[in-house]
């Protein structure tokens, strides 16, 4: 082991000299009680070392001891159900040892050493492995089979494999590799800065359902695909988040929390083991790993977070699992990426962030999407990430957004003022996009609806055009309008009414299957269609406007997903009534 002296503290950040040999991104102790750091930057014999916890006390002259490893996260059992600090040590168990307060310095695995896993074999003796095949199975938890995948860069023959009560320990496979045997323990070691690798990486061409209308119908992100979502203080992120984490169809749920103020964390921290997983009752930890950065620890240790939960994700997605990596907030991420530079004293850029804000922030999207994994049986996993951004005071033109939103293929615009009118999900449906709607148009064609895509098109014309008449009526009063342009306004506030607002708190309204959201949305444009042609036959507008029909449309979002049918009857009702009306005419 080498050693280098300290011969600077500048909060996070310690310079020490005699450090040749030292490669960047290497782990190392620091100082007397052994604080974990980073190089993050080598100039000669000289580096500058990013450093996880309190420097305080800490001064030159004391030792660096470089460890030769780059910051790397354990994987296996035990995972989910956890929650970390930005660099894997489980939360409660450092607690435990050192009161609320993280004391320096302690060390502690990712993985329980204690715990035992039932080890299920799933190749024999004699069996050729390459990297990624998938050795053996644990029961994680009730709901997630965690698979035991051969690490990447190593193949070999199984010469032993058993069934097996252990720790993670604990060696349950040997493969003979030439003249190398590798042994097997129900956990790697990963170096959290590089994205695992897989054999082939595929188009965003399926939707991640998330059974939140807005999104689904009009602003759907691919499963491995990216979303940014920025969220005002009350806009409603905290609720889009968990509804995301509950009801996506993704099996793993990754949840990275920066928070700066130690009490958005707490949120994180105290309302996540209460959610329930809506598929099987259970809690949704069963699923999830959080990765949480408490007030008390550097910013240093933010910045090594984002990167901690993107390899837990990478590993799950392996499996052939589909994951959703949730960040909140990237803005606490890309803040600590500036303390650093700044004590680094590089050069600043935009308001002070480093020149490399945005490939670095693209480094980290990239990461997503939906792959072949390695491994013999081709498997697909997927990895979705959303992060959300705090702009300061909602201005979305500062950098971290404008970084993010150059690399994420879909923005969910949440509004104050729609929060302020109560209307949720608060995302505006004016300023948001998202760019996969080409790339999985056929896919919903064949699993939706043949018309959805038009179907949209067709709603979200009618809501830009809402816009232009209500300038409109905001100059000249509505009676400026003609009786079809009324009618267009009327179908307007029925599709922001009746279909993308969703109340995440009623049991029925809280997800809608596709297959319910294409028979809702058909019900309220068929409703347009009629009238419109009914007032080109003369029919009165305020009698059509009045129909009880009307009533019934509204209350449909809540007709349960296994009478559908109901749909087909309401549909019926609407061209009798309105047929009455232009027979009356
Ligand atoms: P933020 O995290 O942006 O500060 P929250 O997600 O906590 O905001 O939402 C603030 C409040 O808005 C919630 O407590 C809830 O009352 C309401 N709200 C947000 N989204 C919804 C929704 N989809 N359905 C019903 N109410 C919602």
């Amino acid at each position: 082991m080498k050693q280098g002296r300290i011969i600077k503290v500048s909060g996070p950040l310690v310079v020490a000299d005699n450090m040749a040999g030292a490669r960047m991104y290497d782990v190392v102790r620091v100082g007397a009680s052994g604080l974990l750091g980073e190089v993050i930057e080598l100039r000669g014999d000289r580096a500058s070392i990013q450093v996880y916890e309190e420097t305080g006390g800490m001064g030159p002259g004391e030792y660096v001891q470089t460890t030769g490893q780059a910051l790397s996260v354990e994987l296996g059992p035990g995972l989910l159900r956890s929650i970390y600090d930005g660099i894997q040590r489980p939360l409660n168990v450092i607690r435990d040892l050192s009161g609320d307060y993280i004391a320096r310095g302690v060390e502690v695995p990712g993985l329980d050493r204690q715990a035992i896993w039932h080890f299920v074999p799933k190749v024999k003796v004699g069996d050729q492995l390459v990297a990624g095949d998938i050795y053996g199975t644990v029961q994680e938890t009730e709901i997630v089979e965690h698979r035991l995948m051969v690490a990447p860069g190593l193949k070999g023959e199984v010469i032993e494999i058993r069934e097996a009560k252990c720790t993670v320990e604990e060696v349950v496979c040997r493969l003979k590799d030439g003249d190398q045997v590798h042994e097997l323990t129900l956990f790697q070691r990963w170096p959290v800065r590089m994205g695992r690798p897989y054999a082939t990486k595929h188009g965003p061409e399926i939707p991640l359902i998330t059974g939140q209308r807005v999104i689904d119908a009009f602003f759907p992100i691919a499963k491995g695909g990216t979303a940014c979502i920025p969220g005002p203080f009350g806009s409603g992120k905290t609720v889009v988040q968990h509804q995301l984490s509950k009801w996506a169809d993704a099996e793993i749920i990754v949840f990275v929390g920066c928070g700066e103020r130690g009490n958005e964390m707490t949120d994180v921290l105290l309302e996540f083991p209460h959610l329930e997983d809506p598929h099987t009752g259970k809690p949704l930890m069963d699923r999830t790993v959080l990765v949480a950065n408490t007030s008390n620890m550097p910013v240093a240790a933010r910045e090594a977070s984002v990167y901690s939960g993107m390899a837990i994700a990478e590993y799950f997605r392996d499996m052939g699992y589909d994951v959703a990596l949730m960040a909140d907030s990237t803005s606490r991420w890309a803040e600590a990426l500036r303390e650093m530079s700044g004590r680094l004293e590089e050069m600043p850029g935009e308001e002070g962030y480093p020149a490399y804000l945005g490939s670095r922030t693209a480094e980290f999207y990239e990461r997503s999407g939906r792959v072949t994994a390695l491994g013999s049986d081709k498997r697909h996993g997927s990895l979705s990430a959303v992060g959300a951004v705090s702009p300061p005071g909602g201005d979305l033109s500062e950098p971290v957004t404008q970084a993010t939103l150059r690399i994420v293929k879909v923005f969910w615009g949440l509004d104050a003022s729609l929060a302020d009118r109560r209307h949720f999900p608060a995302i505006n449906w004016l300023r948001s996009y998202s760019l996969y709607l080409d790339r999985i148009d056929s896919w919903l064609r064949t699993n939706v609806g043949r018309d959805w895509p038009e179907m949209r098109g067709e709603a979200m014309g009618i809501l830009q055009k809402e816009d232009e008449l209500q300038e409109i009526v905001r100059l000249v009063g509505v009676d400026a309008l003609s009786r079809e342009d009324r009618m267009t306004l009327e179908t307007a506030k029925s599709i922001r009414e009746d279909f993308l607002h969703q109340n995440a708190f009623d049991d029925i309204d809280t997800y809608t299957s596709m297959a319910k959201q294409y028979r809702l949305l058909k019900v309220i444009l068929g409703f347009n269609h009629e009238a419109h042609a009914a007032l080109g036959r003369g029919a009165d507008l305020d009698a059509l406007l009045n129909l009880a029909v009307r009533e019934d449309i509204a209350r449909s979002k809540l007709i349960p997903e296994d009478n559908l049918e109901a749909f087909d009857a309401l549909a019926e009702k609407v061209r009798q009534d309105i047929a009455g009306i232009v027979a009356a005419a």
